[in-house]
């Protein structure tokens, strides 16, 4: 029999002891409350929640009956504190975990549950039709006893009359648009701050299959929502973005751009873009085959995506070992030339160290990314529970070395209790040692910063001068490890980082930062940051120069044929350029005069050498003397920062470092005009 209405927390929480992760609205959490809400309307009162202080601070005042939260790797141990304390206050509270962060293996299921006796169930599928059925129950009052013991759709149990393990059957959401929209139902509403992106989803599921990625093994039929009601959901967000023209629009499919429909979602996007002048930029995974159609929906959306043709690997056996198919080398070639000829940017993912990995194969493939001006972005393996690559099988097959770190910034304090986020990496194998592991991290750590669009020109010079840029890398690596250039330091620094990061177990992360010294330097971000965004971002900021000069210095020492006089004085004045219109750490630099107008003169047309593109001529064919007017954008800047500011705080050095992986980096850069 039903009584009272049921008061149910749901929450999506994140660390922001420092800087915020994660700026996203929660959509989980949206969906679920949204559906919720249109079974049982008043018979239940839902509140939301981000942010862990307030949820720790209003569960005595709410007394919850429910309470829900989105597991991950960067909360779960925040979420145990939650629900112990919803727990204390109320012991007869559910609590239910929900998300990625839980094992596969049904044996490994029961364990995780047994040792963590607050969560109630967990939901290991989706969510809004198993919630809101056991909701139903709740709400008939039934014991939390005996509803542990019986099955529900979607969810595990300890039953607590034995100690087994209870497992629900699996279920799909057949049709999606029985969950109301979460923005339209006004649930999402007190995250319209501007300090927040908003999240759509236009699709579920993935007809990929990788083994180290949550989807990719537990593969769900790909359903969609109707075009009417993304439109809908599209334009009351656009009607409130309005005011923040920076803030970026995320989109949380697998495959965005893969799919015929998607185009028409990229043109609506495009209508409400010229009427509300948002969203100017996006967090988006594209899709992984059909390129054509995911360049026409990027020229839809003003090519603000930054293309990520994802590899992870180069190496046929490892491909086959993650069950992943690449596109062809030379298809892969053809689509980043098409890329550049429209003037888009294009990323690359690489992972390592994954099976059947080696030093060589890693690098060859290196060399593959960078040789086609593709930024390159690394990844450390991680071993997310429930993928088939966490398994003990494949530990034991490739003789996995295993390390636990902590997640970046996912720290912080709470009820007198300090907390950690930890996740477990793979930094060696059968075929890559754990010393060749950080050779290739420091590796990574050049051909990222050279990679990067902030250094274009020193690919087009390169190759211009028949070289090749992984040429001009190796020879650079070689360099700063011999510890005599402007770039050695912080090389050493960033190793020394990637070596002191990783610990034997959870309990010894937990040991050390909680003794109060070590956890001062959390506080202050000297440790446990993302450490490859933290030292390219210093070398951005800080070395500019230098790993300009160096770059330069290693042109003429790498090509075929010595550099005529006129080539080397090119060069010089393109290094010039690049110093005087990309040399964004003055923006760092408070006395720093950002409305002064500089002049440069230089002996070649460098920027009219730039602006032709990828299908200029030769730099040495701009000769010509030209006097350049060169300033910032200040009110550009100026607005850049306010607004982001909002969403990653006041420390600049941060906040440029997270704007340059969504935003373009030429946002930063100074206007040049030729002088009248
Ligand atoms: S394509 Fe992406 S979402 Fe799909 S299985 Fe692979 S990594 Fe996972």
């Amino acid at each position: 029999m039903k009584n009272k209405e049921k008061k149910v927390i749901l929450g999506y929480l994140n660390h922001h002891t420092i800087g915020r992760q994660n700026t996203f609205m929660p959509l989980g959490i949206g969906l679920i409350a949204a559906y919720s809400q249109s079974r049982f309307g008043n018979d239940i009162d839902i509140q939301l929640f981000d942010d862990p202080n307030a949820i720790f601070q209003e569960i005595p005042h709410i007394q919850p009956d429910v309470v829900g939260l989105t597991n991950y790797c960067w909360n779960s141990e925040l979420n145990r504190l939650v629900f112990k304390k919803a727990k204390k206050i109320n012991p007869s509270v559910v609590c239910i975990a929900g998300g990625p962060e839980f094992p596969r293996d049904l044996k490994e299921c029961k364990e995780y549950l047994a040792n963590r006796p607050e969560i109630d169930f967990y939901c290991y599928a989706e969510g809004e039709i198993a919630f809101s059925k056991l909701l139903e129950n709740i709400l008939e009052n039934i014991s939390l006893d005996l509803l542990k013991s019986v099955p529900h759709e979607n969810m595990m149990s300890i039953n607590p009359s034995n100690g087994e393990l209870v497992k629900g059957n699996y279920e799909q959401i057949q049709d999606l648009n029985i969950v109301p929209s979460p923005y339209i139902a006004g649930i999402m509403e007190q995250w319209f701050t501007g300090e927040y992106s908003p999240s759509i989803q236009t699709m579920r599921g993935c007809p990929f299959t990788c083994s180290y990625c949550w989807t990719g093994v537990n593969p769900q039929n790909l359903r969609t929502y109707d075009l009417e009601r993304i439109k809908l959901e599209l334009e009351y967000i656009a009607v409130r973005m309005h005011k923040y023209p920076l803030v970026l629009l995320s989109i949380v499919d697998s495959n965005f751009g893969m799919y015929e429909r998607d185009e028409e979602i990229a043109e609506y996007i495009r209508e409400l873009w010229k009427k509300y002048d948002w969203p100017n930029a996006f967090d988006v995974t594209l899709g992984k085959s059909n390129y054509d159609r995911i360049l026409r929906v990027n020229e839809k959306l003003n090519k603000r995506l930054l293309i990520n043709c994802a590899l992870q690997s180069m190496n046929l056996k490892t491909l086959a070992a993650i069950k992943r198919k690449n596109l062809p080398p030379d298809v892969f070639v053809n689509l980043q030339t098409e890329i550049k000829k429209q003037g888009m940017g294009s990323v690359t993912e690489l992972i390592v160290p994954l099976p059947y990995e080696t030093k060589e194969s890693f690098i060859q493939g290196m060399k593959f990314v960078i040789n086609n001006n593709v930024k390159l972005v690394p990844y450390t393996l991680m071993l997310l529970k429930g993928t088939d690559i966490a398994s003990q099988e494949a530990r034991n097959k490739h003789q996995m070395v295993t390390k636990f770190r902590l997640v970046p910034h996912q720290f912080g304090e709470y009820d007198q209790q300090k907390c950690f986020e930890m996740e477990e990496v793979c930094v060696g194998t059968d075929t890559i040692t754990f010393h060749e592991y950080c050779e290739i991290r420091g590796l990574c750590f050049i051909m990222s910063l050279y990679s990067h669009k902030q250094y274009d020109v020193v690919f087009r010079l390169i190759t211009e001068s028949g070289a090749l840029m992984s040429d001009s890398v190796l020879y650079l690596w070689d360099l700063i490890k011999s510890g005599k250039t402007g770039l050695s330091n912080l090389y050493f620094q960033y190793l020394g980082e990637v070596k002191s990061e990783l610990w034997e177990s959870p309990e010894d992360i937990k040991a050390f930062y909680s003794k109060e010294e070590n956890y001062k330097k959390l506080l202050t971000g000297e440790l446990g940051d993302n450490l490859l965004r933290k030292y390219l971002t210093k070398a951005r900021l800080e070395k500019f120069p230098e790993s300009l000069d160096l770059a330069f210095h290693t042109l003429p020492l790498i090509t075929n044929h010595p550099l005529t006089d006129e080539m080397v004085e090119a060069v010089g004045a393109a290094k010039e350029w690049m110093i005087a219109t990309r040399n964004i750490g003055e923006l760092l630099d408070n006395k720093y005069e950002w409305k002064s107008v500089k002049l440069l003169s230089l002996p070649f047309d460098v920027n009219s050498w730039y602006e032709a593109g990828s299908v200029s001529k030769p730099l040495v064919t701009y000769k010509k003397s030209t006097n350049y007017q060169i300033c910032y954008d200040f009110t550009r800047i100026d607005n850049i920062f306010v607004q982001l500011s909002k969403i990653y705080g006041t420390d600049k050095t941060f906040l440029i470092g997270k704007m340059l992986i969504n935003y373009p980096v030429q946002d930063l850069w100074k206007i040049c005009k030729p002088a009248s």
